[in-house]
């Protein structure tokens, strides 16, 4: 080949690459979802007097504080980009944890709870409670990342579906439930429906983080009582029976999933539960800073518009005759639900 051909082809094909990637990795713009976000969301307390916040923290890390108590879901805050995920090895960023700590005013902490093993739940968990001196409560496979993180065995506890724990008016039980359906080349990657059976040494890659047992939470409270979704899906067995305020729902990937799956999830989680509000949560795109701002997911991965407005219309459709719909709000980073 001639060099001009040559050049005319390496052309074509970078612009194709970058058309490419410029179609594959756009997101919405903020004034598409800038509705949604609401900073603060202020709900009645089911007890006069009794008080509670839940911050959100990105993905599916919440701090949940009643002035005398405090609980974190996850505790994931380093975020490692997509190079690090695919390629290398990542640890805790330990400086951005005291950080975001600080920014919380979080000093002392009594637990730390991921919802499952990967790393966008569980990776940071050991850090946040050594920093804080939070006991680390999850699955086995959560332990082994603990054990391997160096934290004292005292400061882990092992938990299984049906566990309670209290921790002054908090009362949490731990809940079976599924982790939301990934196609089978990320399923590979991130060890889904495996365990994780030895200490995982820092830095580790993403396959290190199996799944390990996927959890619900139920946080219960005078103030309220909170279902913790961390994944888009449900074992209605599991959630037979529970009456709950409000519902913090991990939405990563529902967009993907078929209509009646969605409907499915609302029906289990929110109808069936009686809850009278419910929020988004691991809407975010987790390999992406937190600050400023959270951004969504690019939209051909995981389409978040579409996921608020499959939400709204299917518990629109689902109400009974006599109560209205449950209220649907997004949070940004650090935006709360205070209850009082
Ligand atoms: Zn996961």
């Amino acid at each position: 080949m001639r060099p001009r051909k040559i050049l005319t082809a390496g052309l074509i094909l970078a612009l194709m690459v970058t058309g490419g990637a410029y179609w594959l990795l756009q997101r919405p713009l903020p004034e598409r979802y800038q509705s949604w976000l609401k900073e603060r969301v202020v709900l009645p307390s089911q007890t006069p007097g009794k008080q509670l916040t839940v911050t959100f923290l990105g993905t599916t890390t919440l701090l949940f504080s009643d002035g005398r108590n405090a609980l974190m879901t996850d505790g994931f805050f380093s975020r490692p980009g997509l190079l690090s995920l695919l390629l290398g090895r990542f640890a805790p960023d330990t400086a951005l944890i005291a950080r975001q700590l600080t920014a919380l005013g979080v000093t002392q902490l009594d637990a730390v709870m991921p919802v499952h093993s990967h790393h966008d739940h569980a990776m940071d968990a050991p850090e946040v409670a050594r920093q804080t001196g939070a006991v680390l409560l999850g699955s086995d496979s959560t332990r082994q990342i603990g054990l391997g993180a160096g934290l004292p065995e005292q400061q882990i506890g092992v938990v299984t579906p049906g566990t309670t724990r209290a921790f002054g008016d908090f009362s949490v039980t731990w809940l079976d439930s599924p982790h939301s359906p990934v196609p089978p080349l990320i399923a590979r990657l991130t060890g889904n429906g495996e365990v994780i059976t030895a200490p995982v040494m820092q830095p580790a890659t993403l396959r290190d983080y199996k799944e390990g047992q996927t959890f619900a939470l139920l946080v219960e409270h005078p103030a309220a009582t909170i279902l913790v979704l961390g994944s888009a899906a449900a074992n209605p067995e599991a959630l037979k029976g529970t009456q709950v305020d409000g519902v913090f729902l991990g939405v990563a990937t529902l967009s993907k999933q078929p209509s009646a799956d969605q409907q499915a999830l609302v029906k289990t989680t929110i109808v069936q539960t009686g809850a009278k509000w419910v929020i988004p949560i691991h809407w975010d795109d987790f390999t992406q800073p937190a600050e400023p701002a959270l951004v969504p997911m690019p939209t051909r991965i995981d389409d978040l518009l579409g996921t608020l407005e499959a939400l709204q219309e299917q518990l629109e459709v689902s109400r009974s005759e006599d109560s209205s719909s449950p209220h649907l709000a997004l949070l940004p980073m650090r935006g709360q639900v205070q209850i009082e």
